[in-house]
């Protein structure tokens, strides 16, 4: 059992790290990729991001932490807060679909690591209004809620004419860290009416389903360092109640025992949103080959992250920022294909603004066509370029997203 003072004292460890691995430098931006690019919407399909943290900024923005302390606000926005999605730009630039995920930093990092918030389910819910006033408001003539698979199956029934006034950007709930329950399988039921697609059920710290890696070597979860813990049991019952209610279980911050105990419990498709694949960037949190490989075998999907520091082994997150690029994306979705003999089971889960390290040329959603160039002379198809950017996510969320409730 972990200690409160341990738990605290690894929390602002990570915090610690957190500022000193990103450069002052960057308190100026990089105006070199801000624009967006110039949207080619003749493409049926554009881009279906499986993992972005769409209203991530504006929740933490409205907390009483950030309304008292301005300087905070500041330093998060210049400092922390580097790769953007904004509705009007990703509808400019034709981009299909958006899971957008909820995570409420503060029930994970403040809340003890095995004694959850009881609060966090009722927090997640006002997270799920937000996003909905959000996009329901002033993003309406951009995007468009989907609550059910029917929705979704009526508005993705034809591809989209991007330039068509009535396209709009299908946005759909997804949660990250099952800290989000609060301890109890109660509330997936909830989640499931108000139309949450998928759920990442580990995150930073063992909160007592799953054994988190650490995501960053400044972050460390003293509760999780053990090999042979994996899935607890109140863990196995979170994956077969959401398999019950038609909820998709993202193994996203599982480490390999985990991994290997979800593998054994779950039943049905998998995904792992935002992953790397440990053969090419060398972290604990990078997936291994056999998993890979089993998550494809079993039709599950393959979500690839734009985080340079995960996806290659650079010195530290700083030299990542400086060197990494879409080439690594590029790189991972290649390996992944190859090591799982499938073009149908891979897709892009971009993590943008979750406050990670950016790419040294994309930092916003909308400069999607950078890697539509690159992967095309990857792959030499139209067609296939399509289904790994998002034709792969919209037929696996078809199939696989039943909210049985
Ligand atoms: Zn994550």
């Amino acid at each position: 059992m972990l200690s409160r003072r341990k738990f605290i004292r690894s929390s602002t460890l990570a915090g610690a790290g957190l500022l000193s691995g990103l450069s002052l430098s960057s308190l100026n931006g990089c105006a070199s990729s801000n624009n967006c690019i110039q949207p080619v919407k003749k493409h049926k399909y554009i881009l279906a991001d499986i993992h972005n943290h769409l209203v991530l900024n504006d929740w933490i923005m409205r907390t009483p932490m950030a309304i008292q302390s301005p300087s905070l606000e500041y330093l998060t926005r210049k400092l922390f807060d580097r790769t953007d999605t904004n509705l009007r730009t990703a509808h400019e630039a034709g981009i299909d679909l958006i899971c957008a995920t909820h995570f409420n930093l503060f029930d994970e990092w403040l809340g003890m690591p095995t004694d959850p918030n009881p609060l966090a389910p009722v927090n997640t819910l006002r997270m799920i209004d937000l996003l909905e006033e959000e996009v329901e408001g002033s993003s309406a003539n951009y995007a468009k809620m989907i609550r059910t698979p029917e929705e979704f199956e009526n508005h993705f029934k034809n591809p989209f004419n991007k330039n068509d006034p009535d396209f709009r950007i299908a946005v759909l709930h997804s949660l990250e860290g099952g800290h989000a329950l609060g301890g109890s399988l109660e509330p997936l039921n909830e989640f499931a009416q108000r139309g949450v697609v998928l759920i990442t059920i580990g995150h930073f710290y063992n909160k007592g389903i799953a054994t988190a890696p650490n995501a960053f070597p400044f972050f460390p979860d003293d509760n999780s360092p053990r090999p042979v813990q994996g899935l607890s049991a109140f863990g196995k019952e979170v994956i077969r109640e959401m398999e019950n209610l038609g909820i998709i279980v993202d193994v996203t911050h599982a480490t390999p025992t985990a991994l290997d105990d979800i593998l054994r419990v779950s039943t049905k498709p998998l995904v792992a949103t935002h992953m790397s694949a440990r053969t090419l960037g060398d972290h604990a949190i990078s997936f291994q080959d056999e998993h890979i490989q089993e998550i494809v075998q079993r039709g599950g999907m393959i979500g690839i992250i734009f985080h340079p520091y995960w996806l290659s082994n650079y010195i530290n997150v700083m030299d990542a920022e400086q060197r990494g690029s879409l080439l690594e994306v590029v790189r991972t979705i290649r390996y992944v294909v190859k090591i799982s003999n499938s073009l149908k089971n891979v897709c892009i889960g971009s993590d943008f603004g979750a406050y990670i390290p950016r790419l040294s040329d994309i930092n916003r959603l909308c400069q999607i066509e950078k890697l539509r160039v690159l992967l095309l002379k990857e792959f030499g198809s139209e067609k296939t370029v399509e289904d790994i950017l998002a034709k792969n996510v919209i037929d696996f969320i078809g199939i696989n997203w039943k909210r049985n409730i």
